[in-house]
């Protein structure tokens, strides 16, 4: 039975309560999770302070890279191992898993190596002065993290808090954490010392609650629903700790008429489909220019239409939604749009040999005459796919910015104008020219504007984000 992992131990609740881990893919419970709640995470905070400012601290930022980088190498050495584990917690395709702790190793190597590499500056003052500007570790951070990546958010999360010299505790989601816990007890394997490494698991109002309230906390992390960032930053403030949040987007494609369609439309499909369209960075707005539309859009319906959802093992296109919650949720959107006078232009097919019990959704590809929509308007987190006509270039750029959120956005013409003029004007963090998603961005600098969030995660600005400056200023005469 999977444990929590407090001080460098595997633990359960001091409740001894457990609570039941539900599969996607068959909607039965195939495991338990301990209950964790405030006392647990009081624990986990107190062992993550004592090592902060214990032994942790004692490390040089080249033995804390060296050993996150142990740990980049001891989580390739047991990929498969976490990748059927993803899998089977969040009912992802057994290639996307793997992939995923792909990823997941390659945070703790990128941030493994960058550790020594965050220099000071000299900053010139008045004569008779030397100033430095030195980076510190922000001490406890807290990290919630979301069902959605579990392997790929711990390491994007938690590798460059360590790297800094910080102590983390981490709450995973009560969905999917299997893979967490594992990566944390591998941490200790690599040789992060006790407490370094926290990982406390249970329910998002119990156990999130208590960690993103706790008065000893430096930092937190967020990544989830607009509804529950605003709680974990109001608590956040009640103790003036700094809060990075990711909450989720509705990215919009910008198809112009001079596209490369054979490089835009498997992009365009996959960007919806990857992970069950359960992506913050999901590409489920596709606007296309009016004179191209119709060409445009059945080539867009040829590829949608071969869509296949199954099970992990059958390792098809998409896999089911993470639990009973957003499958309903998923589907009242369906209904919405047929409500909304939408119209069906593609439709994936579930396999018949999944179980009837699984959260699977039909991936459906929608056409509307405007904006208006709440399918235009709101995060999904499913398979679903909203294409609109545009006519001019100013048109394109006032409905991709048009929604609250703005996280990603992607534009696709074959002209160097066009292309920087968009880019320059998306109110997001990232903007893909002629691509969408890659690689897991692991260097990128990414985040939210909006209510997408502040804050950035992934690439050298994290480091930043984890870390804290203090300047000496030293008069010498
Ligand atoms: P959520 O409730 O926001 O969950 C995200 C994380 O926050 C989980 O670890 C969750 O724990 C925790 N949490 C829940 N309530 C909390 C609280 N009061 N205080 C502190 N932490 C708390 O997301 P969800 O309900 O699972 O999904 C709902 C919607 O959120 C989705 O449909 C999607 O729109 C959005 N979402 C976005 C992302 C993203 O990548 N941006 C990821 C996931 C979901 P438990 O899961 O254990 O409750
Ligand atoms: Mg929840």
């Amino acid at each position: 039975m999977p444990q929590m992992i407090i001080n460098g131990r595997k633990t359960d609740a001091i409740s001894g309560q457990m609570l039941d881990v539900i599969s996607p893919v068959d909607g039965a419970v195939f495991t338990q999770i301990p209950r964790g709640g405030e006392a647990d995470v009081d624990l986990a905070v107190k062992a993550a302070r004592i090592a902060a400012e214990g032994p942790w601290k004692e490390f040089t930022a080249l033995e804390r890279g060296r050993i996150l980088v142990k740990l980049s190498n001891l989580i390739l050495e047991n990929a498969e191992e976490l990748s059927q584990l993803e899998a089977r917690d969040t009912g992802k395709a057994i290639s996307s898993a793997r992939n995923d702790i792909q990823v997941m190793a390659r945070y703790f190597e990128f941030y493994g190596t960058a550790a020594d590499k965050v220099h000071g500056e000299v900053v010139p003052f008045l004569n008779g002065y030397g100033v430095q500007v030195i980076r510190e570790p922000l001490g406890v951070t807290a990290h919630i993290i979301p069902w959605n990546y579990p392997a790929q958010m711990v390491g994007r999360s938690v590798a460059p808090a360590l790297a800094m010299g910080n102590a983390c505790v981490v709450k995973p989601a009560e969905d999917a954490c299997l893979s967490v816990i594992r990566v944390a007890e591998l941490g200790l394997e690599a040789g992060l010392p006790s407490g370094v490494f926290n990982v406390v698991t249970g329910l998002g109002e119990e156990a999130g609650a208590a960690l993103s309230a706790h008065e000893d906390i430096n930092f937190v992390t967020f990544t989830g629903s607009n509804e529950v960032g605003v709680l974990v930053q109001k608590a956040a403030a009640e103790h003036a700790v700094k809060c990075v949040l990711e909450l989720g987007g509705k990215s919009a494609h910008v198809v112009f008429n001079d596209v490369n369609t054979k490089l835009a439309v498997p992009a365009i499909v996959k960007g919806i489909l990857a992970n069950a369209g359960q992506t913050c960075t999901a590409g489920s707005r596709l606007l296309i220019q009016r004179d191209i539309f119709n060409e445009f859009i059945d080539l867009v319906v040829d590829e949608f239409s071969k869509t296949r959802v199954g099970t992990p093992e059958m390792d098809l296109h998409c896999g089911p939604l993470i639990n009973k919650s957003q499958f309903d949720r998923v589907n009242r959107y369906l209904e919405k749009g047929k409500k909304d006078g939408l119209k069906i232009l593609a439709q994936g097919q579930i396999d018949p040999g999944v179980p009837e019990t699984g959260y699977y959704v039909t991936p459906t590809l929608f056409v509307a005459d405007n904006h208006d929509s709440d399918l235009l308007m709101q995060e999904i987190f499913g398979p679903v796919l909203v294409a609109l006509a545009f006519d001019t270039e100013e048109q394109a750029v006032q409905l991709a910015n048009i929604t609250d959120y703005g996280l990603m956005a992607a534009v696709w013409s074959e002209n160097g104008g066009i292309q920087q003029r968009v880019a320059k004007e998306m109110k997001c963090g990232q903007v893909y020219i002629n691509g969408f998603g890659a690689g897991g961005g692991v260097e990128l600098p990414f985040g939210g504007v909006k209510r997408s969030g502040h804050g950035r995660e992934k690439g050298l600005v994290a480091l930043e984000e984890m870390s804290t400056t203090k300047t000496i200023i030293h008069y010498h005469g």
